[in-house]
């Protein structure tokens, strides 16, 4: 694994940095106050190119390898994870997903408005019953005629208010992931109705949506890959999603270590910078080892991506470690600043608060501690 930057790689490192410290990083704390991103961001997201890495250009996409991606979505989740969230799920779970298993029809609809941001994705798996057990998924979708008929819920939905098409896991077999198929489905379909998630812990900018589905009728073409196929398109899209997530976390983490270094350099107590004592040090070290461990893990990923190379495993050592690096490092960020990290008026409060999200979602910590001893033992403890 190569770890120096190509030319092209650090180019788009860099505009993303501009990017977020230009559209970003000045509205952040006001989005998560008013517990909502400006929609414009998506526009512009798209119009930059960050909505269609990795996509071909044949369909709208920027093209680039995940490498690219990752640094990009790093440096969205440095600014506010709600925006990389907003990546990480149109991109990385939905018009990626489309692009690997989509029709040529399919993908002529979708990827190009996906990749522009003229129409934004969700992805449609938890719902109220199941979580960590998707596999048993309750939302049923029953074949009539030439349609499929879709009836059941789903709870926790990131860009659910927002999203103009939903990938959908529904039931169309017998129990279990065997009986599970993958939908595209427009949200503005008669019987979809979306209420929207209030009150959460962090990522408080990000449109969470439920989605009630009430005799939802799409034509049989709306099957993305094979009936029966939908839980193997689910885990190959979480597989590519959890590297997205340990790089926005990445991200969360060295945010953190920057507020942490520049607040202790200004900061005095006892007639002394507090950043020259040695237990505010080994608070800075601790974060600063986090970084770039997450970050070495997540590249290993992208390299694995781009050389064709199984990567399910290492994405799933990836997102753990950094998920819990992330809450790490915000927390110790926290306990440099004092009571000033209690407060909202300094940075680091949002960043744990974003931050613990990430050991829950596209996977929790004990999901993916059980798909890394299942790859170990062979054998698989849930
Ligand atoms: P549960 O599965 O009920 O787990 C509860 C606890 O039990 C956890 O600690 C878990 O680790 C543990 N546990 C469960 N099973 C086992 C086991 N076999 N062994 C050991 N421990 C176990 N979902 C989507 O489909 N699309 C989205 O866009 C999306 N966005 C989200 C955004 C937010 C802000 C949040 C909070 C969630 C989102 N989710 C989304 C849902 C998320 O993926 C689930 O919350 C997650 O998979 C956990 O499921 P659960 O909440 O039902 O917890």
């Amino acid at each position: 694994m190569n770890l120096e930057l190509s030319e092209e790689q650090e180019a788009v490192r860099r505009l993303a940095e501009d990017f977020v410290a230009r559209e970003v990083t000045p509205h952040a704390v006001a989005w998560d106050r008013a517990e909502e991103v400006d929609r414009g961001i998506v526009k512009k997201l798209g119009a930059v190119g960050f909505l269609g890495l990795t996509i071909p250009e044949e369909y709208g996409g920027s093209g680039g390898d995940h490498l690219s991606y990752c640094l990009v979505t790093e440096e969205l989740g440095r600014g506010d994870s709600s925006v990389r969230g907003i990546v990480s799920v149109s991109l990385g779970l939905v018009a990626k997903t489309l692009a690997a298993w989509g029709d040529e029809r399919q993908k002529r609809a979708w990827l190009p408005r996906l990749a522009s941001g003229e129409a934004l994705g969700c992805f449609g798996l938890t719902e109220p019953g199941t979580g960590s057990d998707a596999g048993n998924l309750a939302t049923r979708a029953v074949r009539d005629g030439d349609d499929y008929v879709i009836d059941g819920s789903k709870m926790f939905i990131t860009n659910g208010t927002w999203a103009d098409v939903v990938l959908l896991f529904a039931r169309t077999g017998g129990p279990g992931h065997r009986g599970v198929s993958a939908f595209l489905v427009p949200t503005d379909t008669p019987g979809l109705t979306r209420r929207p998630v209030h009150g959460k812990l962090g990522l408080r900018g990000q449109a969470t949506a439920e989605l009630v589905l009430e005799g939802v009728r799409v034509p049989a073409s709306a099957l993305l890959g094979p009936e029966g196929k939908g839980f193997s398109v689910a885990m190959s899209a979480l597989a590519k999603g959890r590297m997205s997530v340990a790089a926005g976390c990445v991200g969360i983490a060295q945010a953190a270590l920057d507020a942490a270094v520049r607040y202790a350099g200004e900061r005095e107590q006892f007639g002394k910078s507090i950043a020259s004592y040695q237990l505010v040090q080994e608070m800075i070290s601790d974060i600063a080892v986090d970084v770039d461990a997450a970050r070495l893990l997540t590249w290993r990923v992208a390299d694995l991506i781009d050389r064709g190379q199984d990567f399910a495993t290492a994405a799933s050592k990836a997102k753990l470690y950094a998920s819990e690096a992330a809450v790490r490092a915000a927390n110790n960020a926290l306990q440099v600043f004092g009571g000033y990290g209690y407060i909202d008026e300094y940075p680091v409060g949002k960043l744990l608060r974003d931050a613990r999200v990430m050991t829950l979602y596209e996977g929790t910590s004990q999901i993916q501690k059980l798909i890394i001893g299942r790859a170990l033992t062979g054998v698989s403890a849930f």
